[in-house]
């Protein structure tokens, strides 16, 4: 038990945490069935306020996330966390009206006579959102924009890696929505072990694939719906005709996006045997050129914490133990400065499969760089190992391309580039076994998070009550229909 600036200790302040997201769920499940569903100019007002205070709050924004990274482009947080989010609101609020209408569903006129049958999206109630400390706005108000077009009610909760940014959000929110609408609870574990147990009517969870199983157990404990936006290996298939500098160009300035520490980065690249120096040599080219002094530049975002970069550097010490070759590209500070917490990036040449640099994902700016014999070979490493959340292909040729999105399976992709899947709006955004379940972004977002109610409105000249006992003339008709008069 640590004790804090302030006097308290931090179980203390979880035990405060804890209340308020007992206060807060209660609160906004009050509200909720005060008033179940706001109608479409309500949702709107919501969506632009939501985008208004991350545009209003832009320097202060820069500022949580360089205090938390120790170094974090401020235009990496512009085009991310601010504008990522104000466009994902305005999206949403475009296609709203059209989202929330019902939609007409056949109802046979043989049986239901002039029936109506539609879906109509409710919102679901009360929603939880556990946010990872990687990208702490665009994890916690991206997906609230869906929530809140679905009309829904969030307690959000961000990471404990991230603490400016968590008291940034917390302040921004209560200075923007009824608490009633949006909250937001900060501690360390305890709250967030706290989090799990409430009885949401749905729970989004964004981190890693070991404590999303625990999340998922403690959700359906109470057979609480969940989404669960996880991690893993992302591979890169380079096809024979496509090692060249524009793909090298894509894959590193991908794993240079905040410095590795991205769930749909390259993790790993599966590259021609006979062409593994080349693409090491055009790696060592782009950085030379383009970012010499990468490992110190104010491009360079910095590890979250000093656990982490240890770890990173212990994938790194365990490969070179191997023997495998490992290039450090450009020039680098001998140690990193614990307060700017930045890597170099580097090669790892054909890694063999049992190192922890091939097994775990690597989240930091380390490129395993995996040799095929065959290209058959590399869709097979893929196949072997959990199905990752996003996979990409580089080459020229399409029918090779379409060849390994239909031989693979993966939450994403994206052809001849890295990640620009997740951006877009319109797209849904999720995993598929081991790196998740469930989606956000756009429509599918939109779904994820309402009720999608099932909704028949009797006509007239129907045979509805074929279907209860007594059994009699309207029922056998039915059957005769089918089968024929007995
Ligand atoms: P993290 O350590 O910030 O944890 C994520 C959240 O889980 C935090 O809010 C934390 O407080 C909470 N948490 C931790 N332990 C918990 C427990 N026992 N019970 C309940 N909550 C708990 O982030 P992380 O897990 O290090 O994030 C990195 C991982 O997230 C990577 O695997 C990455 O690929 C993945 N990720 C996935 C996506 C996606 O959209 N699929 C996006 C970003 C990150």
């Amino acid at each position: 038990m640590a004790l804090t600036a302030d006097g308290q200790t931090t179980d203390d302040r979880d035990t405060e945490a804890i209340r308020g997201l007992h206060e807060a769920v209660a609160r906004q499940r009050a509200a909720f069935l005060a008033d179940p569903s706001p109608g479409l100019a309500e949702r709107l007002e919501l969506l632009q306020a939501l985008a208004g205070m991350v545009v209003a709050n832009r320097l202060a924004i820069q500022e949580a996330m360089s205090a938390d990274f120790g170094v974090h482009p401020t235009i990496a947080t512009d085009l991310i966390e601010i504008l990522g989010v104000a466009g994902r609101a305005a999206y949403a609020a475009e296609r709203l009206e059209g989202w929330m209408a019902a939609e007409p569903r056949d109802a046979d006129p043989g049986l239901f006579g002039s029936a109506r049958a539609s879906v109509r999206p409710q919102p679901k109630g009360v929603v939880g959102n556990i946010v990872p400390w990687n990208f702490p706005y665009d994890l916690s108000l991206g997906p609230l924009v869906e929530m809140l077009a679905a009309g829904n009610r969030v307690v959000l909760k961000p990471s404990e890696y991230t603490p400016a940014c968590a008291a940034l959000l917390r302040d921004m929110i209560h200075a923007t929505f009824d608490r009633d609408r949006v909250d937001v609870v900060v501690g360390g574990l305890e709250l967030a072990r706290a989090f799990t147990q409430v009885r949401w009517d749905h729970l989004l969870y964004t981190g890693s694939p070991a404590i999303g199983r625990e999340i998922a157990v403690a959700a359906a404990a109470q057979l609480v719906p969940v989404t669960l936006e996880l991690g893993g290996k992302c591979p890169a298939i380079v096809a024979p005709d496509s090692v060249d500098a524009e793909t090298v160009k894509q894959i590193l300035g991908t794993k240079a996006l905040k410095n590795g520490q991205m769930c749909i980065t390259v993790d790993y690249c599966l590259v021609p045997r006979d062409q593994l120096e080349r693409f090491a040599q055009l790696a060592q080219e782009r950085v030379a050129e383009a970012m010499p002094g990468y490992g110190a530049s104010p491009d360079t975002t910095g590890i979250i914490s000093m656990r982490h970069l240890r770890r990173v550097e212990a994938l790194v010490d365990e490969a070179r133990g191997r023997g495998c070759d490992v290039r450090t590209l450009g020039t680098a500070p001998d140690s990193p400065d614990p307060a700017r917490r930045q890597l170099p990036l580097t090669l790892v040449l054909d890694p063999p499969d049992d190192l922890a640099l091939m097994r775990e994902e690597v989240f930091g700016p380390v490129l395993p760089i995996k040799a095929y014999d065959k290209f058959d070979d590399a869709i097979g490493h893929v196949n072997a190992g959990e199905r990752p959340l996003a996979l990409y292909v580089f080459t020229q040729d399409e029918d090779i391309a379409d060849d390994v999105l239909r031989r693979t399976t993966s939450g994403g992709a994206c052809v001849n580039c890295a990640a620009a899947h997740g951006a877009l709006a319109s797209l849904p955004f999720g995993g598929i076994g081991q790196s998740g379940s469930g989606r956000h972004h756009g429509i599918e977002g939109f779904r994820e998070f309402s009720n999608l109610r099932a909704v028949f409105v009797r006509g007239q000249d129907d045979l509805v009550e074929a279907f209860s006992p007594p059994y009699g003339p309207a029922a056998q008709a039915v059957v005769d229909a089918a089968f024929g008069p007995a």
